[in-house]
């Protein structure tokens, strides 16, 4: 089994040392462990969001010692790179500069609103929610569509304060599935949905069940930002894919996509 989401404290915001997330990823028996933390964003800003873009190259070469550290398991380099419309060419400039397992893209802004951070979350009261899915989910189209990732991050994550469309979403996701399927990303099942007042997968099951009929490749991620986070609920992250049909997860190196059993 793999983690490929997880966190580090260069962002700001997670706590540990990177050695004590590989050291929770044997306790859990993982075969593979993948950092994905947050992207530099464009204005490089110390902003507790992201890593500064001075850390970057401290980053990488944290993962390359680890290796070395721990034989035992796979360590992969993998980043999330929030996806904001405009800022494509700085990303492509970025994610080139090193050797990348994988990208994850991840939709945390709607406009220029965080929508999932808990400081804005005042927003959601004054905001028409139907309105709010159709525009998450054509970002998430969006960022497909820019070529620049692999793995589509926590790919319900608007749903994180529980506010839910009363909007019938069968074409949304349908068309998503279908852009996915086009532009040749996996999604991942994330299981901090569990940890948050939403209480629930990213993506919840009818939405994986759509991608699993387009043949949505998946991957898993516990989206740790301590290190006792490292694979957690993966016995119900694999339920879920096996009650949507899945048989197979991916697992990526240098961006390259091999399929695993389940
Ligand atoms: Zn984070
Ligand atoms: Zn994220």
């Amino acid at each position: 089994m793999i983690d490929y989401h997880t966190h580090t404290s260069l962002c700001g915001h997670a706590t540990g040392r990177m050695e004590e997330y590989v050291e929770e990823a044997l306790r859990c028996g993982l075969d593979e462990i993948g950092f994905s933390d947050h992207l530099p964003v464009k204005d490089g800003k110390e902003n507790n969001l992201s890593m500064a873009f001075g850390d970057l190259p401290e980053y990488v070469r944290k993962v390359a010692h680890l290796r070395k550290t721990f034989p035992e398991i796979r360590i992969k380099l993998g980043i999330e790179a929030d996806y904001i419309p405009g800022s494509e060419s700085y990303m492509r400039d970025i994610l080139s500069r090193y050797q990348f397992d994988y990208v994850i893209g991840s939709v945390h802004y709607i406009g220029t609103w965080a929508f999932d951070h808990p400081k804005e979350r005042n927003v959601w009261e004054e905001s028409d929610v139907d309105a709010v899915y159709v525009e998450y989910f054509e970002l998430l189209r969006k960022s497909a569509r820019t070529g620049l990732f692999d793995i589509m991050g926590h790919s319900d994550l608007v749903k994180k304060f529980g506010y839910r469309s009363k909007a019938d979403l069968s074409n949304v996701l349908s068309d998503t599935a279908q852009v996915f399927k086009e532009c040749d990303v996996s999604v991942e099942i994330n299981t901090s949905g569990l940890r948050k007042p939403v209480s629930e997968m990213y993506p919840a099951k009818d939405i994986l069940t759509v991608f699993r009929k387009y043949n949505i490749p998946i991957v898993f991620g516990s989206d740790a930002h301590i290190p006792e986070e490292v694979g957690r609920d993966f016995d119900k992250a694999v339920f879920l894919a096996k009650q949507c049909g899945y048989k197979s997860y991916v697992t990526y190196e240098k961006r390259r996509r091999s399929v695993c059993d389940l």
